[in-house]
C-alpha cells in the first residue's frame, strides 16, 4: 500500500536486522469506520493472529498479539477509517508521537487485505528507518509492496474468508540467495515486482529515493 512519500524522503538507511525474536508486540485494533463492524472485527482476528503468528513471526523474528481492548498496555495502534487522510493511500503506518502506528482505509481496497499489510509493515519497519543495501541502492523494507495485490485466506472465527497480505521474506533483499521470497511462493527470484507491486530505494546515483514498479522493472 502507498508509503507517504513525505515518510520516504525523510528515511535514512538503518541498519539490517538484529535478528533476535522481540517478545510479542500488542497490537490494538481500534475501529472509526463506519464501513466495518465491532463484530466484523472481532470475527476476523484470530485470522489475524494466525498469520502473524504462524506464517509472520517465523520469518521476520516479530510476534505480536492482536487486541480489540483499548486498555491494553503499550499497545501499538492499527486505526480503521472510512475515508483516506492522504491521496491514493489505502493505509500506511507512521509514528504517532513516536510510537509505531498505522491507518487502514476501508473504503479502498478490502480492509484486512490492508489491515495485515500495513501490521506485517509495521512489525518489520516500526521505526521507519530500515533499509538494505542490494545491487548499489539502499532499499526500502517494506513487505508487503512489490506483492501488493497478493493474498491469501484464512477462516474467521463464524468460518469467513479472511484475505491476508503476501508479504516478502528477508531472501528477496539478497541477491544470490535462494527462496522462499515471498510467503506465497509466487517470487521466483530477489528483488522482483509481482504485477501491481513496487518498491522503493535511495541511491547514490540518483540522490535521493526512487519508486519502482513491477511494469518498468526487471
Ligand atoms: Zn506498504
Amino acid at each position: 500500500v502507498k508509503t507517504l512519500v513525505m515518510l520516504l524522503i525523510a528515511l535514512t538507511a538503518g541498519a539490517w536486522g538484529s535478528g533476535a525474536a522481540d517478545a510479542a508486540q500488542p497490537i490494538l485494533v481500534v475501529n472509526q469506520s463506519t464501513l466495518v463492524t465491532d463484530e466484523q472485527i472481532q470475527d476476523a482476528l484470530p485470522a489475524f493472529q494466525l498469520a502473524v503468528t504462524r506464517d509472520f513471526a517465523p520469518v521476520w523474528g516479530t510476534d505480536a498479539t492482536l487486541t480489540t481492548d483499548p486498555a491494553t498496555a503499550d499497545a501499538w495502534t492499527v486505526t480503521i477509517t472510512d475515508e483516506p487522510d492522504v491521496l491514493f493511500a489505502a493505509g500506511y503506518h507512521y509514528l504517532d508521537h513516536g510510537r509505531p502506528a498505522a491507518k487502514v482505509f476501508a473504503d479502498s481496497m478490502p480492509w484486512q487485505l490492508v489491515l495485515t499489510h500495513e501490521l506485517f509493515e509495521m512489525l518489520v519497519d516500526p521505526w521507519l528507518n530500515r533499509s538494505v543495501r542490494a545491487h548499489g541502492k539502499w532499499w526500502l523494507v517494506e513487505v508487503g509492496d512489490p506483492v501488493e495485490t497478493r493474498s491469501y485466506q484464512l477462516p474467521s472465527a463464524s468460518g469467513l474468508p479472511v484475505s491476508i497480505s503476501d508479504f516478502v521474506t528477508p531472501a528477496w533483499y539478497r541477491p544470490g540467495t535462494r527462496g522462499p521470497f515471498d510467503h506465497n511462493l509466487h517470487v521466483k527470484r530477489p528483488l522482483q515486482l509481482l504485477a501491481g507491486g513496487y518498491a522503493a530505494y535511495w541511491s547514490e546515483l540518483a540522490g535521493g529515493w526512487t519508486g519502482v514498479f513491477a511494469a518498468n522493472s526487471k
